[in-house]
C-alpha cells in the first residue's frame, strides 16, 4: 500500500492534471476515479508479485514509473507501443542525449532510491500454502475494488476513457507496462513473417527505357524537420536560404504517416496508406525499394541515422563512412554533410538507373547542437546541451533552426553537385519523416501518439528538384509540378511519385497518388 500510494502521489502528476482538469468542479467524480486508479496500483502489484516475488517487483513498478514519469514531464512525452519500438531500434549514439545529468538525478531520487527502500524491511512470510491462498484472494480483493470505483460513475468515466486517451495514457507504471506488453506481443509473429513478392511487373516506360545516360535520383529522407519552421514553407525566419536560391519545388502541404522514425520511415516505401499502415503488414510486403529493384533500378541506401527501419532489408544498406568528411564528423556525430562526397563520387561512377536513398541525421533532438557545425549557427543563442531544462525555449528554437540551416547547406550542396554531373540524368527528392514539439502546449520532441499528435509533428517539408536532362528525358514539366505542389500531399504519395516520377510501369503504381501524373504529355500524344 506504500508502495502504490508513493507512485501515485509522486510519479503521476501527468494523470492528476488530466483527471483533475477532465472533471473540474466534481471531487467526487475524480476522487473515485483515483481510488479506482489507486486500487489498480495494488492490483499490479499483487498480479505480478506474489510471495517472494514482491519485493522485486515492487522495485521494478517504481523504476518504470520513474523513467516514464520523468521523461513525461521533461518532455510531455508519452509512453506508448510506438516509443517502446523507438526505445528498441534506437541506436547507442542516439539514445545517450536523453540520458542527461538531470534525468540520472532526478530518476536516481525518484526512482532508484525509493526502490532500493523497498527491500530495506523485513517481512516474515507465511507458510508456503498460506501464500498461495493469498494471492489469488489478493487479486480478486483489489480488481473487484476497483471495479466498484469505476462503477460508482461508470457513464463519465467510461466516456472520458474513449475520448482522452491521453489520462490513462500518462498513468504509471500501468500506461508502461501495457506498452512493453503491446509491443511483445507484435514482436512474436513478425519473427515469421515473410515479405511477399510486389510489382513484381515494374518495368522500365518507353522514357526511361530511351534515356540515354543513366536516371539518379537522390532520396533524402529527412530527420524531424518540420513544416512549420522551413523557410521554403513560409516561416518567417529564411531558414532555407540556399534552396530558395536554387529551382526547386516545395511542397507546402504534406503530412506525415507518423510521429516517429520507426513509423514513418517504414510506411513512406510502404504500399500501404497511413490509415491501413501497421508494421506487421509492412513487414509481410515487399516495398518500394523491391519494386524499383525489380524494374532494374541498383537501389543503395546509405544511413547516417539509426538504420534502414527494415525498409532496405533486401535491398541492401549500409552506415555511412565518417572518413569521407572527417570535418562533419568532428563532433562525434557526423553531420549531413557527410553524404556529399558519397555522392560525388555515386554520381560519378554510376553506369545504371539508380536510386540513392540518403537517411539524414536532420534535426534530430535533443542535442540539436551536434547537426551543424558550431562555426554555421546563424541563429545564436543556442543551446550547447541535449538538457533542455538548461535553456531557454528562444535557444531551443535557435538551436533547432540551425539544424535546418544545416539541411538546407547539405540538399543545396548536393544540387550543385548533380547539376555538374554530365555522366547522369539526375533529380532529387527530400522528404521529412515526421515533425517537432519545441514547447507548444509543453510538448518537446516527437513520438506522439496520433490521437493527440499536434500538426507541429505531424507536418512536414517535402522537395523536388528535377535537371533539365531529366525532365526532357523523362517528359516532365517542372513548371507544371510547381504550380501544384500547394495541394494537400502526404507520405503515401511517396511510393506512386517515385515510381511515376521514374517512369516505372507496374499494376501496383496508382496516378491519383502519384504527384507527376498531372504534368506529364498524355502517352501518345
Ligand atoms: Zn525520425
Amino acid at each position: 500500500m506504500i508502495v502504490a500510494s508513493y507512485v501515485m502521489i509522486v510519479l503521476n502528476t501527468g494523470f492528476w492534471h488530466r483527471l483533475v482538469n477532465l472533471f473540474e468542479g466534481q471531487p467526487l467524480v475524480w476522487g473515485c476515479f483515483a481510488a479506482g486508479t489507486w486500487t489498480l496500483t495494488l492490483l499490479l502489484l499483487e498480479l505480478f508479485g506474489p510471495g517472494p516475488l514482491q519485493k522485486p517487483v515492487a522495485a521494478l513498478l517504481i523504476l518504470v514509473a520513474a523513467v516514464a514519469h520523468y521523461y513525461e514531464s521533461a518532455f510531455g512525452v508519452l509512453i506508448d507501443d510506438e516509443m517502446v519500438r523507438n526505445v528498441f531500434e534506437t541506436t547507442v549514439a542516439e539514445s545517450r542525449h536523453l540520458i542527461t545529468a538531470d534525468a540520472l538525478l532526478r530518476i536516481g531520487l525518484t526512482g532508484v532510491l525509493p526502490a532500493a527502500l523497498v527491500f530495506w524491511p523485513r517481512i516474515a512470510r507465511r507458510p508456503l500454502w498460506h501464500q498461495v491462498w493469498r494471492w489469488p484472494v489478493g487479486i480478486a480483493v483489489t480488481a473487484s475494488l476497483t471495479v466498484a470505483f469505476v462503477l460508482t460513475d461508470y457513464k463519465a468515466y467510461s466516456a472520458a476513457l474513449r475520448e482522452h486517451h491521453d489520462l490513462m495514457g500518462s498513468y504509471q507504471p500501468g500506461a508502461t507496462l501495457n506498452a512493453v506488453l503491446r509491443f511483445a506481443k507484435a514482436q512474436i509473429p513478425t519473427v515469421a513473417i515473410e515479405a511477399k513478392p510486389y510489382g513484381t511487373d515494374a518495368q522500365p516506360g518507353p522514357l526511361l527505357e530511351a534515356a540515354e545516360k543513366p536516371v539518379l535520383l537522390v532520396l533524402f529522407v529527412g530527420e524531424t524537420v518540420r513544416a512549420q519552421n522551413f523557410g521554403l514553407n513560409g516561416y518567417d525566419r529564411n531558414t532555407t536560404p540556399e534552396l530558395a536560391r536554387r529551382p526547386v519545388i516545395a511542397f507546402t502541404d504534406v503530412t506525415a504517416c507518423g510521429t516517429s522514425t520507426a513509423v514513418s520511415v517504414p510506411c513512406m516505401f510502404s504500399p500501404l496508406n497511413s490509415e491501413e499502415y501497421e508494421h506487421e503488414a509492412f513487414l509481410g510486403s515487399e516495398n518500394l525499394l523491391d519494386v524499383l529493384g525489380h524494374a532494374g533500378f541498383d537501389v543503395k541506401w546509405w544511413d547516417n541515422n539509426t538504420g534502414d527501419q527494415k525498409v532496405a532489408e533486401r535491398t541492401g544498406w549500409q552506415t555511412i563512412d565518417p572518413t569521407l568528411d572527417q570535418a562533419a564528423c568532428a563532433q562525434g556525430e557526423c553531420t549531413d554533410a557527410v553524404f556529399l562526397p558519397l555522392i560525388r563520387q555515386q554520381a560519378a561512377e554510376i553506369t545504371r538507373n539508380t536510386v540513392l536513398v540518403l537517411h539524414m541525421i536532420g534535426s534530430h533532438g535533443p542535442a540539436y547542437y551536434l547537426r551543424y557545425p558550431p562555426e554555421a549557427a546563424a541563429y545564436l543563442p543556442d543551446c550547447r546541451t541535449a538538457s533542455f531544462s538548461d535553456c531557454s525555449n528562444e535557444q531551443i528554437v535557435n538551436t533547432y533552426d540551425n539544424t535546418i540551416r544545416e539541411t538546407d547547406r547539405v540538399l543545396s550542396g548536393a544540387l550543385d553537385i548533380l547539376s555538374e554531373a554530365d555522366g547522369v540524368t539526375p533529380a532529387m527528392l527530400y522528404l521529412s519523416d515526421h515533425g517537432e514539439s519545441l514547447g507548444e502546449n509543453g510538448l518537446y520532441l516527437h513520438a506522439a501518439p496520433s490521437f493527440m499528435a499536434p500538426e507541429q509533428q505531424t507536418k512536414v517539408p517535402m522537395v523536388m528538384w528535377l535537371s533539365q536532362g531529366f525532365e526532357s528525358a523523362l517528359g516532365l514539366d517542372g513548371t507544371c509540378m510547381a504550380g501544384l505542389a500547394g495541394r494537400p500531399a502526404s507520405h503515401d504519395n511517396l511510393f506512386h511519385t517515385v515510381l511515376g516520377l521514374l517512369d516505372v510501369e507496374t499494376e501496383v503504381r496508382s496516378d491519383p497518388l502519384d504527384l507527376t501524373a498531372g504534368c506529364r504529355p498524355v502517352e501518345g500524344a
